[in-house]
């Protein structure tokens, strides 16, 4: 018979240092994607250059940053077996 061990531990949620908010721009019609950015603009300017080549008029621009989840660092979490 096996018997498991179920710990529960809160998690702290992080920017990545250094990792700031990127930008991209998605075509709605085709599914076409730009490459990320930093700065909003060239997301849209890419919408805009889509739109001149391929005729689509459906977009979106994405923002996303990266995150790392650690376990809290708290003595109240270590419980003695
Ligand atoms: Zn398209």
């Amino acid at each position: 018979m096996r018997s498991s061990t179920y710990r529960f531990t809160e998690w702290t949620l992080s920017a990545v240092p250094g990792a700031e908010i990127r930008y991209y721009g998605k075509c709605l019609e085709c599914f076409a994607q730009s490459t990320d950015a930093e700065v909003p603009d060239e997301a849209q300017l890419w919408c805009l250059k889509h739109a001149g080549l391929s005729r689509c008029t459906r977009y979106e621009v994405h923002a996303f940053q990266h995150f790392d989840a650690r376990p809290t660092d708290s003595p109240a979490a270590v419980r003695p077996n």
